[in-house]
């Protein structure tokens, strides 16, 4: 397959600004990101395509290559078998992308351990731990009220025995290999001269520092596992399926780096009685006949208790009553939904003998009194039946 030109992959002109490529590059990245088009490939292809386009005319300098020669210009620009995400050098101008520390987190999570190298020399946090993700289930009950809960997670934390340094003595030494910037030039040979590519450092991982005398307690990393009770307030009104952020509460970084997140995922069980759609509830209530017809006053179950109901006379099968602000609440709001109660009238299957006599008094009193009903039912049931 042919390769696109790289302005008509973002959508710009040729004389577009740099702000108007940044632009457009966040624009499709945002359209494109795992988040959103979640395990789509064609989604993963367009993503990496937009960054390509974005990593050559970002670059004036390579911007300028390609715009006198195209593609072939850029050969030997990335690696073999052409653009990676190894080459790839602006995560950190988009950090604001996705929350802090978002976007290298999906570079991660996407393509596989790329997210720290490239931002951390323009000025990102250091060595950031992992997000962990938890799941928790709670009832309807708890949605109307919001719940505090209580759980114990795994959980990487600094290592007590040498205080998150990984060395057992607590020294360690610059690493030779990248004299501490954690980050090495390659030089290439191209068509069009030296060509530089910047990558994390192999020998220190990107620490920028080795340690000879490991921690025997972490292995050097300067993390162990430990347990940890956490508080999670659950707001109230929040939906199944709904995330939300305890930001900071997730693995410690490598040597004392910042704490990642913990993401919640909300699971709402079922309710035996109410149904719900959004803020609202949906009660079905079984009335007898007779309170159909003569009309009641019961008592219905809502999610806060009781409350008395009026049951109006000829109250039809499958009626729809409406209790304003018996709902459920809002997130963030005073504002609450309604309960919708559906009135069943049932149908008695076992009739004691008293029953049977009433209703067989008042079957006979109804085929006396010549029960009309709706004009043209009994034409259309004569065509039907002759
Ligand atoms: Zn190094
Ligand atoms: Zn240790």
């Amino acid at each position: 397959m042919a390769k696109r030109d790289y302005y008509e992959v973002l959508g710009v002109e040729k004389n577009a600004s740099d702000s108007e490529i940044k632009k457009a590059y966040r624009k499709l990245a945002m359209k494109y990101h795992p988040d959103k088009a979640g395990d789509d490939k064609e989604a993963e292809e367009k993503f990496k395509e937009a960054s390509e386009a974005y990593e050559v005319l970002s670059d004036s300098e390579k911007k300028a290559r390609y715009d006198q020669y195209g593609h072939a210009g850029l050969e030997g620009a990335f690696g073999q078998g052409g653009f990676s995400w190894s080459d790839f050098t602006h995560a950190g101008d988009f950090s604001d992308l996705f929350g802090e520390g978002g976007f290298s987190s999906i570079f991660e999570q996407f393509f596989g351990g790329f997210g720290g190298g490239g931002g951390r020399s323009r000025g990102q946090k250091r060595n950031r731990g992992e997000d962990l993700q938890l799941e928790i289930s709670i009832t309807l009950k708890e949605v109307n009220d919001g719940a505090d809960k209580k759980l114990k997670i795994k959980i990487k934390d600094n290592c007590d025995s040498c205080n998150g340094s990984g060395s057992a003595d607590g020294a360690s030494e610059t690493c030779p290999q990248c004299n501490g910037q954690g980050q090495v030039r390659q030089v290439r040979q191209s068509l069009f001269g030296q060509i530089q590519t910047v990558g994390e450092c192999p020998t220190c991982h990107g620490k920028g520092k080795i340690i000879k005398n490991k921690c025997p307690k972490c292995t050097g990393s300067g993390r162990v596992d430990t347990f940890k009770e956490i508080k999670i307030t659950i707001p109230a009104g929040i939906d199944d399926g709904q995330y939300f952020r305890l930001r900071g509460q997730g693995n410690i970084g490598v040597n004392n780096g910042e704490r990642g997140d913990i993401i919640v995922l909300v699971h709402v069980k079922e309710h035996d009685l109410f149904e719900r759609e959004g803020a609202n509830l949906i009660l079905e209530y079984p009335i007898s006949f007779s309170q159909a017809a003569l009309g009641d006053e019961v008592k219905v179950p809502t999610i806060n208790g009781k409350i008395k109901l009026k049951v109006p006379e000829g109250t039809q099968s499958g009626k729809v009553l409406r209790l304003r602000g018996q709902g459920l609440p809002h997130v963030n709001s005073t504002y609450k939904g309604d309960l919708y109660i559906k009135l069943m009238v049932i149908t008695p299957t076992k009739l004691s003998s008293r029953e049977r006599e009433l209703l067989q008094e008042l079957q006979t009193y109804d085929s006396e009194k010549k029960l009309k009903p709706g004009k043209g039912f009994f034409d259309k049931l004569k065509e039907f039946l002759f």
